[in-house]
């Protein structure tokens, strides 16, 4: 794919309806996972030394809202994959909605 190729990607309109559930794609993403409430979750987080489940995560509804306690990172579902694989914004919400 060319950098032109990407320049020109544009999100469909309904691209935040075509986003995995969070209760889908977290439990892949997070290491020492454990539930903390009916629909949350913890991990250690990927952005940081954490090693205490710093990452707590938001399961229910549909945007997978998390913050980190060790590093004060935090967002959605894209935001995360966009942290955890370098891809810009809107190439890690494609690459989402790839994974739905
Ligand atoms: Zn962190």
């Amino acid at each position: 794919m060319t950098s032109q190729i990407i320049d020109d990607l544009i999100l469909p309109n309904n691209w935040r309806k075509r986003l995995p559930r969070p209760m889908d794609y977290y439990p892949g993403e997070l290491k020492a996972l454990r539930q903390t409430y009916p629909g949350g979750i913890e991990g250690h987080c990927p952005f940081c030394e954490d090693r205490h489940r710093a990452l707590k995560v938001d399961l229910r509804g549909t945007r997978g809202h998390w913050c980190c306690f060790a590093c004060d990172r935090m967002g959605d579902i894209v935001d995360f994959h966009h942290l955890k694989t370098g891809l810009s914004y809107e190439l890690a919400a494609l690459s989402l909605m790839e994974m739905r």
